[in-house]
């Protein structure tokens, strides 16, 4: 049976030190309860407390780090539930995209470029591609090891270096242990030798098997030789399968609390076809991949699957927000249109997004619906003329413009008499979707 937060706090010392990086014992007690800490983690446990609970007490998945330590690395695994409606995903996949070993040095160079600027904002975050996969598979160990220096110098994301070789591996991964690539792979004949290089270098490790039963075993060896950062390593062309292994795994670890298959999973979908590869990307970005191996570059591909790990990683039982202020959009004037919306993060982008395009500098009054959008909010009762009347007034739009023109939305007609028979504004009613507001505004100038 699962600890609750009582049971954990029993156990600790109570001091409320803050060590743990939490104000008080109970806040800490909270946090390994739902699985997002380890009772270990507490630093005044007495040593022989650690070593009872080091077993019961860790997340029932790891979680692993890979990169460099701090921002510029990458966090996946220590998932706490099967279905997001249960809580949230709490680590999004990395899109990891791969720079071929047959490219030349130079075009290598350019694909890591590529690699570094493929950024996206979407809903007010900045998305894009999350490592890069470089196959070092077919090189010497020098070439393998200069291939593997000169990209990590160059890449703002973490590596995997991707090769079968373990003599080859251990070249590269010398040459940038302190980078934390992940070693990409233990698998078959190689497994035991490409083990001893993950210990040796301490790097991360992917592993991969036939079964389920010979990854644990798999898992447990690396476990055993020192490597404590596994990654499980899953084919992704044969989708059926694939899906059902890891969910297997994965309710194997949550449900059972069976370590031996407690990592994070990567799934390699690489092929020549972008569309087949954003489907099985997007299929792995639900059921699911911490990693995710594509070749595609263009960003018809990646803003697809970026967007799909955005919803999928949002906080089902959180609204997405944007707080309820007036938003200035480019450089506004006296004389610049106003527009209200609601605070659904994704309308409120819709819009803002709409208006760059426009080129119209305009402002935005964002009336507070509790993260509904336009329809959602009205049907609901989240959003009325009285309520956009006293945001205008709270955010004190008068002061910033000298005509009185009020743009609305054109899904909300009916407020427009109650909006002028209640205060100063003239409504000009405008288009229904975000994508009208460009001709709109430009018509209206
Ligand atoms: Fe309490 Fe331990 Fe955290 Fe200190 S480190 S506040 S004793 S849980």
């Amino acid at each position: 049976m699962p600890m609750t937060a009582m049971d954990v706090y029993k156990n600790l010392p109570k001091t409320n030190c803050k060590e743990c990086g939490f104000p008080t014992c109970l806040a800490f007690a909270m946090q390994v309860a739902a699985k997002q800490k380890a009772l270990t983690d507490c630093t005044q446990l007495s040593a022989e407390a650690q070593e009872a609970f080091a077993d019961s007490s860790a997340p029932p998945m790891k979680l692993v780090h890979i990169g460099p330590a701090g921002d510029a690395g990458v966090e996946i695994g220590q998932e706490t539930v099967m279905f997001r409606h249960e809580e949230k995903f709490h680590h999004p996949p990395a899109l990891a995209v791969k720079v071929a070993a047959a490219l030349s040095d130079d075009q290598a160079a350019a694909r890591m470029d590529q690699i570094n600027k493929a950024l996206f904002t979407r809903i007010g975050e900045e998305i894009g591609v999350g490592m890069a996969a470089v196959e070092i598979e077919g090189l010497a160990p020098e070439a393998a090891a200069a291939r593997a220096k000169a990209l990590a110098e160059k890449s703002r994301v973490p590596l995997i270096l991707m090769g079968s070789d373990p003599a080859v591996m251990a070249a590269a991964a010398g040459a940038v242990a302190e980078k934390k690539p992940l070693l990409h792979q233990a698998a078959g004949e190689n497994a035991e030798a490409m083990i001893k290089v993950a210990a040796d270098t301490k790097c991360p490790l992917a592993a991969s098997a036939e079964g389920l039963e010979q990854l644990a075993d798999l898992a447990r060896a690396a476990k055993d030789a020192g490597v404590e950062d596994v990654v499980l390593s899953f084919d992704g062309h044969k989708p059926a399968q694939t899906v059902r292994d890891i969910t297997s795994a994965r309710r194997a670890a949550l449900r059972k609390n069976f370590r031996a298959l407690g990592y994070p999973v990567m799934v390699d979908v690489a092929c020549d076809d972008p569309t087949k590869e954003t489907v099985l990307a997007a299929t792995f970005v639900c059921k699911y991949a911490g990693i995710i191996v594509i070749n595609g570059l263009d960003g018809s591909e990646l803003i697809p699957i970026l967007t799909a790990i955005q919803n999928i990683y949002t906080d089902p039982q959180v609204p997405n927000t944007v707080e309820a202020k007036l938003y200035e959009v480019g450089a506004v004037t006296e004389n610049s249109p106003v527009m209200f919306t609601t605070s659904f993060a994704l309308t409120y982008f819709s819009v803002e997004g709409e208006v760059e395009r426009s080129k119209v500098p305009s402002y935005i009054s964002v009336v507070e619906t509790e993260g509904l959008g336009v329809l959602n909010a009205y049907a609901g009762d989240k959003i009325s003329a009285e309520k956009v009347v006293k945001a205008l007034s709270e955010q004190k739009v008068a002061e910033k413009v000298k005509h009185r023109k009020l743009i609305i939305p054109g899904l909300l007609p009916s407020f427009r008499a109650e909006i002028e028979d209640t205060s100063d504004w003239q409504v000009v009613i405008g288009p229904e979707a975000a994508t009208g507001i460009p001709r709109f505004l430009v018509e209206q100038k």
